[in-house]
């Protein structure tokens, strides 16, 4: 894909292709060479909302986005003015449910977080899990928790804080009438984290795009009622559960992610992204045939698809910048 370069106006300039690859859940600060795939991101025609799970992984990142940014930016060559590119990578400000149930995120990094969402309109990873893995009384609590506490602790450090973090991002955005973006984690939690959402107005004041959605099927008929979005991963589609979700869906709901690097993989590139999304498209649209179809019947479905699917994220990373 060619992006039609344009001098700098006030008008921000025209987003990707019909088709263009848009990874909506992913995490670029843990590859290896996060810098190569800013790179590459460009030359093929791919976008991604980067996650974070940390504030300060989320400050640092961006710092790294702002400086290759800065230092890809093109000059008209006769007025000498910037080029306006569209960014291709936005990062989200995040505080993964699994670092604050740990307590590696402190009680001062989630001040931050609140304070950063005043000024970023995507936010995320954030979100619930409420797996035994993460929530369990065994884990280590430090000091300052009461030991009565202390075998909720996870689950009540991770409800207190979604609940901060989506009381903030409806306030920054009634403050400035930018609705904020949030991708979220739920596990074992979809009931809880949806009732939160609905709780603290960030159904209506938020983009909310569950992260491969795991949920019921209730949690699920509801968060498609309240407008919600999905974004879809190949491990969900690997699931019966995950497949049969992904049929239901409506369409003008659906968006792609990767959630890559996988762990011990993270010596990945764009071109690897883009495999995957392509992939996980590919294994949607076959999946959302009524019947078996022919390949080349596929084939057309599957751009239809395509183009669906690029709008809904274009609208949403266009609300992002
Ligand atoms: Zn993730």
């Amino acid at each position: 894909m060619i992006m039609h370069e344009k001098a700098a106006t006030s008008q921000p300039p025209s987003l990707a292709t019909a088709q263009a690859l848009f990874d909506m859940h992913c995490h670029v600060d843990f590859c290896d060479d996060p810098q190569a795939i800013m790179k590459q991101v460009r030359e093929l025609g791919l976008y991604m909302f980067a996650n974070t799970t940390t504030p300060q992984d989320f400050v640092h990142f961006e710092q790294i986005i702002t400086a290759q940014q800065t230092s890809a930016t093109q000059h008209n060559s006769v007025t000498q003015q910037p080029i306006a590119h569209q960014p291709h990578i936005v990062a989200g400000v995040g505080a993964h449910p699994w670092y604050i149930a740990d307590d590696s995120i402190s009680d001062s990094d989630l001040q931050l977080l609140e304070e950063l969402i005043q000024t970023h309109i995507l936010i995320g990873e954030i979100g619930l899990d409420f797996s035994p893995k993460h929530c369990s009384a065994e884990l280590q609590f430090p000091e300052h928790y009461a030991s009565e506490r202390r075998p909720n602790a996870a689950k009540a450090r991770q409800i207190i804080a979604f609940e901060n973090i989506c009381s903030a991002t409806v306030k920054a955005a009634q403050i400035d009438g930018r609705k904020r973006i949030l991708s979220i984690h739920a596990v074992q939690a979809a009931d809880a984290a949806h009732d939160i959402l609905a709780k603290t107005k960030a159904l209506e004041n938020c983009i909310c795009i569950y992260h491969w959605f795991s949920g019921s099927g209730n949690v699920l008929a509801q968060a498609v009622h309240d407008g919600c979005y999905f974004s879809v991963n190949q491990k969900m589609l690997a699931t019966r559960r995950g497949k049969s979700y992904a049929q239901q869906i409506p369409t003008t709901q659906l968006l792609l992610e990767t959630d890559m690097p996988y762990t011990g993989q993270t010596n990945i590139s764009a071109a690897d992204i883009t495999a995957t999304l392509q992939q996980t498209l590919h294994a949607l649209s076959t999946l959302r045939q009524q019947s078996p179809a022919t390949s080349s019947f596929i084939a057309e479905k599957t751009v239809e698809l395509a183009a669906t699917i690029s709008a809904n994220s274009q609208a949403i990373f266009s609300a992002a910048l």
